[in-house]
């Protein structure tokens, strides 16, 4: 059985202790992972920092690091079948989507890779000609990077590219439950020509290895994606040494259906934006807000299509919903429907396990919809992180707003409505990182994605997530070759 290793200093190294790695679609082991801990992460960090301070790299003309990050791109469009197939065993994702994955991962590389030589900074007024002042944005040093499960492959590349873009060196920690597609990242990386030591990645678990990277101190930011929890938790470790972090943690995103939607447009918004990847996103809306006046209607459409989305085998082509991640995962959603039921919202379908010939070994959740739901009740409130959408009935715009907002996450929110005053008005008003009009779940690699409130802090993607891993520098250049007057002279 393969073991699937850490990659430091362009190398391949194991460690004494191994995880078994499962697919989520049939419960089988595919493999075994190298299970890091704080004397990998010393050993990456330390790699990380060695090639920061010794080589070219964060000095080395954008045009060059450039090539390099398109070379990636390149490298990953020819293993694009095989990391497929990969993204699918390990992580539970429906072939369609996976193959989509990987090619955005690409576009992302692609999209860094244009914006290396954008690192630039500001000239700044002087009182007089004699002086000169300036701005510059420098890299940062090692930025230690910890990401979740849900998207294995696309996370790795939006984290790792703009922190390459900027000059810096990195440490990566995947999430156990799929190390897969990070570990033979470090392969493909020296294919493609990156030096040793820029990228560095070691596997394992949260608390031995992310805790690790989170608490060494010769890191000069964390990025990390990941719960609330766990995010306020690497937050402490970072202010323990005064360390810059960039969170994007969880939501509970309200999508507001107004009676003037389109009726197709506003039903599919609703569906895929909370059954993307089985409800396991962290920007799906997973709460619908609904127009009284027709709540009735579009709840029973809304029944329909949920009864139409086909759960299965994730690489059948035909499956539009794969497996949950794993047991855990699916005890703490099995739970919620549990909760919601005890608090008195209406199961309007799903609600169960899936079962079925092939759905039988693996983790497989109905499509689940609650109606007659309030903002208060615990499942429209906690991150669930399954296929469940909790319904809740409005008389007026503004309510809408109001209970959209009631929430302690922030990360995105929806509106379906024809009318345009209405939509700049609730895009105004609704506090999230991004606000999607009649649709939901778009990706916008040159765009900003951010959370609001405790969905997290800081920027990433488009110019500012690049910016994001710089430290600004101030400069000022007096040309006049008079000394300064010393304290005490008339
Ligand atoms: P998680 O917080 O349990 O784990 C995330 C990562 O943190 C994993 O790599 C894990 O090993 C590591 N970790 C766990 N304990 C740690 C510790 N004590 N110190 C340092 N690292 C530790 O999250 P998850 O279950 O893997 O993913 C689901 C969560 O991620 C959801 O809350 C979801 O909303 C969130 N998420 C957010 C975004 C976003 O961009 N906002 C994107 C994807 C997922």
């Amino acid at each position: 059985m393969k073991t699937y290793q850490h990659f430091i200093n362009g190398e391949f190294q194991g460690s004494h202790q191994t995880f078994e790695i499962r697919n989520p679609a049939t419960g089988v082991t595919i493999g075994l992972a190298a299970r890091g801990t704080g004397t990998e992460i010393a050993q990456a960090v330390d790699a990380a920092r060695e090639t920061f301070q010794t080589t070219s790299w964060g000095d080395m003309d954008g045009r060059l690091r450039g090539a390099l990050l398109r070379n990636i791109a390149c490298v990953i469009r020819r293993h694009a079948v095989e990391l497929a197939a990969l993204e699918v065993a390990d992580a539970g994702k429906t072939i369609g989507d996976a193959r989509a994955e990987i090619e955005i991962a690409a576009q992302v590389w692609d999209y860094y890779a244009d914006l290396t030589q954008s690192v630039i900074g500001t000239v700044n007024a002087v009182p007089s000609p004699d002086q000169f002042d300036y701005t510059v944005r420098q890299p940062m040093g090692v930025i230690g990077i910890i990401i979740p499960w849900n998207f294995p492959f696309v996370l790795t590349a939006l984290k790792l590219a703009p922190a390459l873009a900027a000059g810096n060196t990195v440490v990566l920690k995947p999430a156990e439950e799929t190390p897969v597609t990070a570990s033979v990242l470090g392969g493909l990386l020296n294919e493609a020509g990156v030096p040793h030591g820029v990228v560095n990645i070691v596997l394992g678990v949260g608390e031995e290895a992310g805790a690790a990277l989170a608490a060494n101190e010769k890191v000069d930011k964390l990025v990390f994606t990941g719960s609330t929890e766990v995010g306020s938790l690497v937050m402490k470790a970072a202010a323990r040494n005064i360390t810059d972090v960039t969170l994007e943690l969880g939501g509970k995103s309200a999508n507001i259906i107004c009676a003037d939607a389109d009726r197709e447009q506003a039903v599919m918004s609703a569906a895929f934006g909370c059954l993307l990847h089985s409800g396991q996103c962290c920007c799906a809306g997973t709460r619908l807000l609904i127009e009284r006046s027709i709540y009735d209607s579009f709840m029973s459409q809304l029944k329909d299509c949920f009864e139409r989305v086909r759960v299965g085998d994730p690489s059948d082509e035909r499956t539009h919903l794969g497996p949950i991640i794993n047991e855990k995962q699916f005890q703490r959603i099995q739970s919620y429907i549990d909760i919601g039921k005890s608090e008195g919202a209406t199961l309007v379908t799903g609600g169960a396990r899936a079962l079925g010939g092939a759905l039988e070994k693996g983790f497989y959740y109905q499509p689940t919809l609650f109606g007659n739901a309030g903002n208060g009740m615990r499942i429209a409130r906690d991150e669930i992180f399954g296929p469940v959408l909790t319904c809740i009935p409005f008389e007026d715009l503004d309510q809408a707003i109001a209970l959209a907002n009631d929430s302690s996450y922030g990360l995105a929110a929806g509106v379906c409505t024809r009318d345009l005053i209405k939509a700049h008005y609730a895009a105004r008003r609704l506090q999230a990182g991004t606000v999607w009009i009649n649709t939901f779940n778009g990706l916008a690699l040159n765009a900003p994605f951010l959370g609001w409130k405790r969905s997290g802090i800081g920027v990433e993607r488009g110019v500012e997530g690049l910016h994001d891993h710089t430290r600004l520098k101030h400069v000022r250049i007096d040309m006049s070759r008079k000394a300064l007057p010393v304290f005490g002279d008339s």
